[in-house]
Protein backbone atom coordinates (compact mmCIF):
# COMPACT_ATOMS: atom_id res chain seq x y z
CA UNK A 1 0.00 0.00 0.00
CA UNK A 2 2.91 2.66 0.84
CA UNK A 3 4.83 1.60 -2.41
CA UNK A 4 1.64 2.43 -4.24
CA UNK A 5 0.93 5.62 -2.80
CA UNK A 6 4.62 6.48 -3.29
CA UNK A 7 4.36 5.26 -7.25
CA UNK A 8 1.39 7.66 -7.30
CA UNK A 9 2.91 10.93 -5.55
CA UNK A 10 6.13 10.16 -7.79
CA UNK A 11 3.53 10.10 -10.56
CA UNK A 12 1.83 13.37 -9.65
CA UNK A 13 5.27 15.09 -9.15
CA UNK A 14 6.23 13.81 -12.91
CA UNK A 15 2.71 15.11 -14.37
CA UNK A 16 3.87 18.29 -12.85
CA UNK A 17 7.01 18.77 -13.98
CA UNK A 18 5.76 17.70 -17.71
CA UNK A 19 3.02 20.43 -17.42
CA UNK A 20 5.45 23.14 -16.05
CA UNK A 21 7.65 22.74 -18.77
CA UNK A 22 5.32 22.21 -21.38
CA UNK A 23 3.65 25.81 -20.05
CA UNK A 24 6.95 27.11 -19.96
CA UNK A 25 7.46 25.75 -23.98
CA UNK A 26 4.33 27.58 -24.74
CA UNK A 27 4.79 31.04 -23.16
CA UNK A 28 8.70 31.35 -24.37
CA UNK A 29 6.74 30.13 -28.36
CA UNK A 30 4.37 32.85 -28.02
CA UNK A 31 6.44 35.54 -26.87
CA UNK A 32 9.31 34.74 -29.83
CA UNK A 33 6.00 35.21 -32.13
CA UNK A 34 4.72 38.52 -30.71
CA UNK A 35 8.02 39.88 -29.41
CA UNK A 36 10.38 39.50 -32.79
CA UNK A 37 8.24 40.57 -35.55
CA UNK A 38 7.06 44.00 -34.73
CA UNK A 39 10.52 44.76 -33.27
CA UNK A 40 12.36 43.73 -36.57
CA UNK A 41 10.76 46.19 -38.67
CA UNK A 42 10.61 49.06 -36.64
CA UNK A 43 14.08 50.80 -35.90
CA UNK A 44 16.00 50.07 -32.41
CA UNK A 45 18.62 52.44 -31.07
CA UNK A 46 21.48 51.67 -28.95
CA UNK A 47 23.15 53.36 -25.96
CA UNK A 48 25.77 53.98 -27.90
CA UNK A 49 24.35 55.07 -31.28
CA UNK A 50 22.16 57.41 -28.73
CA UNK A 51 24.80 59.38 -27.25
CA UNK A 52 26.69 59.80 -30.03
CA UNK A 53 23.64 61.37 -31.90
CA UNK A 54 23.46 63.65 -28.69
CA UNK A 55 27.37 64.48 -29.35
CA UNK A 56 26.94 64.99 -33.12
CA UNK A 57 23.44 67.34 -32.49
CA UNK A 58 24.97 69.04 -29.29
CA UNK A 59 28.65 68.83 -29.41
CA UNK A 60 31.22 68.41 -26.26
CA UNK A 61 32.92 71.54 -25.16
CA UNK A 62 35.21 72.59 -22.18
CA UNK A 63 34.20 74.96 -19.28
CA UNK A 64 36.63 77.95 -18.83
CA UNK A 65 36.86 80.56 -16.10
CA UNK A 66 35.75 83.31 -18.95
CA UNK A 67 32.17 81.33 -18.92
CA UNK A 68 31.82 81.73 -15.03
CA UNK A 69 29.62 84.95 -15.40
CA UNK A 70 26.91 83.55 -17.75
CA UNK A 71 27.17 79.78 -16.53
CA UNK A 72 27.00 79.88 -12.56
CA UNK A 73 26.16 76.20 -12.18
CA UNK A 74 24.83 72.93 -14.02
CA UNK A 75 21.08 72.66 -13.22
CA UNK A 76 21.02 68.90 -12.91
CA UNK A 77 23.69 68.25 -10.42
CA UNK A 78 23.41 72.00 -8.26
CA UNK A 79 27.19 71.98 -8.36
CA UNK A 80 29.81 74.82 -9.77
CA UNK A 81 31.70 74.37 -12.90
CA UNK A 82 34.97 73.30 -12.60
CA UNK A 83 37.92 74.58 -14.85
CA UNK A 84 38.51 72.00 -17.88
CA UNK A 85 34.58 70.14 -17.06
CA UNK A 86 32.88 68.52 -20.04
CA UNK A 87 30.36 70.46 -20.69
CA UNK A 88 27.14 70.31 -23.38
CA UNK A 89 25.11 73.28 -24.81
CA UNK A 90 21.82 72.79 -26.21
CA UNK A 91 19.69 74.83 -28.63
CA UNK A 92 17.73 76.45 -26.45
CA UNK A 93 21.44 78.06 -24.87
CA UNK A 94 20.97 75.73 -21.70
CA UNK A 95 24.44 74.53 -20.88
CA UNK A 96 24.68 71.39 -18.50
CA UNK A 97 27.86 69.10 -17.45
CA UNK A 98 27.95 66.62 -19.92
CA UNK A 99 27.76 63.56 -18.29
CA UNK A 100 25.06 64.79 -15.81
CA UNK A 101 23.04 65.69 -19.10
CA UNK A 102 23.30 62.61 -21.10
CA UNK A 103 22.16 60.42 -17.81
CA UNK A 104 19.50 62.80 -18.20
CA UNK A 105 18.83 62.31 -21.48
CA UNK A 106 18.87 58.53 -21.05
CA UNK A 107 16.68 58.23 -18.25
CA UNK A 108 13.67 60.74 -19.24
CA UNK A 109 12.16 61.64 -22.49
CA UNK A 110 14.73 63.39 -24.06
CA UNK A 111 13.79 67.42 -23.54
CA UNK A 112 16.10 70.04 -21.76
CA UNK A 113 16.02 69.57 -17.70
CA UNK A 114 15.33 73.40 -18.00
CA UNK A 115 12.91 74.73 -20.25
CA UNK A 116 11.53 70.94 -21.81
CA UNK A 117 12.91 72.21 -25.31
CA UNK A 118 13.25 68.59 -27.22
CA UNK A 119 17.10 68.06 -27.89
CA UNK A 120 16.79 65.05 -30.11
CA UNK A 121 14.14 64.06 -32.60
CA UNK A 122 10.78 61.92 -31.58
CA UNK A 123 11.87 58.93 -33.82
CA UNK A 124 15.49 58.58 -32.27
CA UNK A 125 14.24 58.88 -28.39
CA UNK A 126 11.36 56.29 -29.83
CA UNK A 127 13.61 53.96 -31.20
CA UNK A 128 16.03 53.95 -27.75
CA UNK A 129 12.83 53.65 -25.49
CA UNK A 130 12.38 50.44 -27.83
CA UNK A 131 15.27 49.33 -27.02
CA UNK A 132 15.29 49.57 -23.72
CA UNK A 133 12.11 48.03 -23.34
CA UNK A 134 13.03 45.10 -24.95
CA UNK A 135 16.16 44.37 -22.51
CA UNK A 136 13.47 45.14 -19.81
CA UNK A 137 11.20 42.47 -21.36
CA UNK A 138 13.99 40.02 -21.55
CA UNK A 139 14.79 40.70 -18.01
CA UNK A 140 10.93 39.65 -16.91
CA UNK A 141 11.85 36.07 -19.08
CA UNK A 142 14.87 35.86 -16.92
CA UNK A 143 12.76 36.50 -13.48
CA UNK A 144 10.13 33.66 -15.10
CA UNK A 145 12.11 30.80 -16.03
CA UNK A 146 14.16 31.51 -12.61
CA UNK A 147 10.87 31.33 -10.75
CA UNK A 148 9.78 28.08 -12.69
CA UNK A 149 12.74 26.06 -11.61
CA UNK A 150 12.52 27.11 -8.55
CA UNK A 151 9.22 25.30 -8.16
CA UNK A 152 10.57 22.26 -9.89
CA UNK A 153 13.35 21.83 -7.82
CA UNK A 154 10.74 22.42 -4.75
CA UNK A 155 8.59 19.81 -6.09
CA UNK A 156 11.79 17.24 -7.35
CA UNK A 157 13.18 17.97 -3.20
CA UNK A 158 9.85 17.22 -1.78
CA UNK A 159 8.56 14.10 -3.47
CA UNK A 160 12.47 11.91 -4.53
ZN1 LIG B 1 26.21 68.54 -13.30
ZN1 LIG C 1 16.72 74.67 -22.22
Amino acid sequence: MAALSKFFSNLYSMSTVFFTLLLLEVVILIRSFTGAKPSSDKCVITTTQYLKIIEDMNPTSFFTEKLRSELPECRVCLSEFEEGEKIRKLQCNHTFHRDCLDKWLQQCWATCPLCRTKVLPEEVVAGYHRMRNQVEYDGSDEEMIFFLSALHGNSLHRYF
